[in-house]
């Protein structure tokens, strides 16, 4: 195959062509700072009123519900920092989990710095919250819950109803990144009890600068940029309109076609994990089995590293990543699948292969058919793997 195979969906996806071509206008004819008067700036507000009603419907959430960030992690931080400023007279307790994505660890480890408190729950084998331990957790003083949707690594999707209702019988605000969520799954913030709701465009389609955070109506908290008036106050800055557009569109397009694409995923993604565990010897499936998203996979293999297969598939043309040293900059492998109980070992030779709208059947038998020997390869090379044929002679 001589094209490139692009299996990161859950890294970033490509801009959608259909949201291109509706936001390209934005940047040229349809330029108007949306706070001004005259009629092409009445254009830019109406494309964000329309993208604020598409986000909306998409999440069952109200328009006035909705605000526009620069993304994921500007919305996971307005949540949790906003929150903890204006609950801290009820409490100074957050409770999330050890998987989350840093953009709520590391802003839980900041709050922690400024006197707040945070419990991080442990998950099971699966990368699941337990509710028992949920419910263990809340005290009197517990002012957010902010458990993730799903799983950017190993694709588990959490009990967020479930969690949800608990914290709505407890008083305690709910907050949920469901980055990798929407647009895959369907979401009800309403029938959920989700108070905030934090999203990003650039992995459903739109473009990287623009994500939104669902507020539901009544809940306290903070504005996060101060300055104009910009998002009914309380999100300065001038709209970043093309993004805005291209948000609505895209989560649009990915809500009204999901449940088309969904059993396609679906059916691509089982095939992987089925044919990838049969083909090569000693792995194992990350992640829950059924509770998964739709395109994810997230593969151990023992005995090699995770990072030397990324760079064999690259030269096959494909794309992947993978839960080792290198990639993150770090030399511990991921927390997410140390939190499921991996020992270092498997948590390095690990990968995962997101699937998007874009992928075929013929891609997915493509690396069916060239990672076995690659893997094969590399523990031919692997001290590991010698050791281990030795000791099983
Ligand atoms: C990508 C991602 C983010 C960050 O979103 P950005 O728009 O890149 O800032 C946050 N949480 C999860 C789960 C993600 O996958």
């Amino acid at each position: 195959m001589d094209k490139l195979i692009y299996f990161d969906n859950a890294a970033t996806t490509p801009v959608r062509k259909e949201v291109l071509d509706t936001i390209l206008p934005y940047f040229s004819e349809h330029y108007g700072n949306a706070s001004s008067v005259y009629s092409i700036a009445r254009e830019s507000k109406k494309a964000i009123d329309k993208a604020r009603e598409q986000v909306a419907n998409a999440l069952g959430a109200e328009p006035a519900e909705i605000f526009f960030t620069a993304g994921g992690s500007e919305s996971d931080n307005w949540a949790l920092k906003g929150i903890a400023e204006s609950m801290s007279s009820k409490g100074k307790h957050i409770i999330t989990s050890v998987i989350e994505h840093h953009a709520i660890l590391h802003t839980c480890e900041y709050l922690e710095s400024k006197g707040f408190e945070v419990t991080y729950l442990p998950v099971d084998e699966y990368g699941k919250v337990r509710i028992e331990d949920l419910k263990a957790a809340i005290r009197p003083d517990t002012i957010l819950i902010s458990i993730m949707f799903a799983n950017n690594e190993i694709g588990t999707i959490e009990p967020i109803a479930e969690i949800g209702k608990i914290a709505k019988e407890n008083g305690i605000y709910f907050h949920t990144d469901a980055v990798q969520a929407v647009g895959h799954v369907k979401i009800d913030v309403k029938e959920m009890n989700i108070d905030m709701l934090s999203l990003s465009g650039h992995k459903l389609g739109a473009p990287k600068g623009i994500g939104a955070l669902y507020i539901r109506k009544g809940v306290k908290l903070k504005s996060f940029i101060h300055g104009g008036a910009q998002e009914r106050g309380r999100r300065a800055g001038t709209e970043n309109v093309p993004g805005i557009v291209g948000l609505g569109k895209a989560i649009e397009i990915a809500v009204n076609e999901m449940d088309e694409v969904t059993p396609k995923l679906i059916k691509m993604r089982d095939k992987l994990i089925t044919e990838l565990t049969s083909k090569i010897s000693h792995t194992k499936l990350n992640g829950h089995p059924v509770d998964r998203l739709p395109g994810n996979v997230n593969l151990s293999f023992e005995f090699i590293e995770g990072e030397s297969m990324l760079l064999f598939l690259d030269m096959n043309g494909i794309c992947a990543s993978s839960g080792s040293a290198c990639t993150s900059g770090s030399l511990d492998p991921s927390h997410v699948l140390l939190s499921i109980g991996l020992p270092h070992e498997k948590a390095h030779g690990s990968l995962r292969l997101t699937l998007g709208h874009m992928n075929t059947e013929e891609e997915v038998d493509y690396i069916i058919e060239k990672l076995p020997p690659i893997v094969q390869r590399l523990r031919d090379m692997s001290p590991l793997y010698e050791e281990y044929i030795k000791n099983n002679k």
